[in-house]
């Protein structure tokens, strides 16, 4: 039977609580239990789907296809936590069932409400990740302590405690110790204050951690352990780490978060093997190599909304031993000012996903700036997109080519609607989403990256290479090299004249993890490496027909 941790945070959002939720279940599974991890998100939306970035960060889209929660990012990063659709939960999500539910008669005769109906549907929800033969179940309720929507998830964990058994769950609270730097000290009254209305609501957290810039010394512990109501040792610190957010399970360990949590549920645990994770920070802590690598796109100002993207950039960095200092280069910006200044000493670009028009001119000048001069060029679906429109209309001559998502009166329409998207007026949760096999053509840089011709990966977009414009396309030399063979869908589009250049319609920065990098980002990091030490092509457009069109 499963064991269950709550995640809770207080004071102010951005604590890092994914973060930490993550950590917590990379250190149990490095003491040989089996953990699952899911977010409880209080907001209204279904999912996160028809968010903007801007508000939201990153979609992260699951094997079967459901699009969450960014922290499932961290989850899928730290651990092997089964990541889908049980694990990210919205409030829309609970009360659309319990609504679906009610129409549906399920209620009859009594008044539908939050205490018990949605508070019963959100602890079915946490038993429903229980249900797989897991040692510990983590549930991370999103939000702060004290919002109104955060309510019926608080008092779903609290009755939850009550039905499972005390014994049996555990609550940890993350919160801020922040440094007033007028009086130069730390302050706990925010944390008794959070924890006040914790306890309020009928949950006394087993568990402190603290956010905190410096250390927290003996009589702050003692203070926090004694307004809060947790035992002294049980005041974890969690300091801003130095060079990567890897540090931080390792520090969570060494002040003793794990033998906590073991104690506390009695879980039948192994010594802790945390070596290779190790090794991995001392590494980040060594590399003195470095390339610069472009990140062209619309999305520039804000870290989270390329979150697994830069992510993926660091596992190939740590792999390759170099440190990966990204340029955040904004569309719109090269749309008007051209690319050479603002690209000139990149080692690599990568023009990430992305929807709507704005931007679109200055990313398709961007990729031509890199096909044109040899720069290692990774396009990610919107950025795959864009790369067939610059080829398209500067090397196969299709004046005016583009995709339909931006111009329904292209004469080249190269990018167009999926087959069964066209028609589709809901938004939400109605794009192709999650894991597809796609087939890797023998010879290609592709193949060679993957080092296997069978791969799956996630999706989630409503546009695609037109396959009416493919012949005319290849025949200028755009290489396919992966397709889904069930549609004979465009999956993967490569130039074998530039030294280095791939397109996938998929989104492989899901699946790289810090100690095992995604086998694309590896070779890009690669291939910068080579661009910043001479050893790659520099001019490479005498290779391609350029302007010669068909049509
Ligand atoms: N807007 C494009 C599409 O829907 C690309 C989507 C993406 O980059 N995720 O196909």
């Amino acid at each position: 039977m499963a064991k269950f941790i709550f995640v809770t945070g207080g004071v102010v959002s951005s604590l890092g609580k994914g973060l930490t939720s993550a950590a917590i279940g990379l250190l149990l599974e490095r003491r040989g239990l089996s953990v699952g991890i899911q977010k409880l998100d209080p907001y209204i939306n279904v999912d996160p789907g028809t968010m903007s970035p801007y508000q939201h960060g990153e979609v992260y889209v699951t094997d079967d296809g459901a699009e969450t929660d960014l922290d499932l990012g961290h989850y899928e990063r730290y651990t092997s936590s089964p990541i889908d659709r049980t694990s990210n939960y919205t409030a829309g999500r609970i009360y659309l069932s319990v609504i679906e539910k009610e129409r549906r008669g399920e209620y009859l005769g009594s008044t539908v409400q939050v205490v018990p109906h949605i508070t019963n549907e959100i602890k079915a929800a946490i038993l429903k990740m229980a249900a797989r033969d897991l040692d510990v179940v983590i549930t991370e309720v999103g939000g702060t302590v004290g919002d109104i929507e955060s309510l019926p998830f608080l008092e779903a964990i609290r009755q939850f405690a009550l039905e499972q058994g005390r014994e049996r769950t555990m609550f940890i609270h993350l919160t801020l110790v922040p440094f007033m730097r007028a009086s130069g000290e730390l302050k706990t009254k925010p944390s008794q204050h959070s924890v006040a209305q914790l306890r309020q609501i009928g949950i006394q957290p087993d568990v402190l951690v603290c956010r905190t810039e410096r250390a927290l010394d003996e009589d702050l512990r003692a203070k926090l352990s004694l307004f809060c109501n947790v035992p002294k040792e049980a005041v974890i610190e969690e300091r801003d780490v130095q060079s990567s957010i890897y540090e931080v399970p390792v520090m969570l360990q060494e002040n003793g978060l794990d033998d906590i949590v073991v104690r506390r549920l009695q879980l039948a645990a192994e010594d802790i093997k945390l070596d290779d994770w190790k090794e991995m920070i001392a590494t980040i802590r060594s590399m003195s190599e470095e390339v610069v690598i472009g990140v062209c796109g619309k999305y520039i100002n804000l870290n989270d909304s390329y979150k697994s993207i830069y992510e993926a950039l660091d596992h190939a960095g740590i792999a390759n031993r170099t440190r990966v200092r990204i340029r955040k280069i904004s569309a719109e910006d090269v749309e008007r000012e051209g690319p050479e200044d603002l690209l000139r000493g990149i080692h690599a670009l990568l023009v990430p996903g992305g929807f709507g028009d704005r931007g679109i001119e200055g990313k398709i000048q961007a990729v031509r700036y890199a096909r044109e001069n040899g720069i290692p060029f990774f396009g990610i679906c919107l950025g795959l997109q864009m790369a067939v429109i610059e080829f398209a209309r500067n090397v196969a001559g299709m004046k005016g080519a583009n995709s339909t998502e931006f111009d329904r009166d292209s004469a080249f329409p190269v990018i167009d609607f999926l087959p069964d998207q066209a028609n589709l007026d809901r938004k939400g949760g109605t794009m192709r989403l999650g894991a597809y096999p796609c087939t890797l053509r023998d010879d290609s840089l592709a193949s060679r990256l993957y080092g296997t011709r069978a791969i799956s990966e996630r999706h989630r977009h409503r546009f695609e290479v037109n396959n009416r414009w493919r012949p005319a396309l290849e025949k200028h030399g755009l290489s396919v090299s992966g397709t889904w063979a069930e549609k004979d869908l465009v999956e993967i589009i490569e130039l074998p004249s530039h030294p280095w250049f791939i397109g996938v319609q998929f989104h492989p920065e899901f699946k790289s993890k810090p100690l095992s990098p995604h086998p694309i980002f590896r070779g890009f990091v690669r291939a910068a490496l080579a661009r910043k030490s001479g050893l790659l092509g520099q001019k490479v457009e005498a290779a391609v027909e350029r302007g010669s069109g068909s049509r």
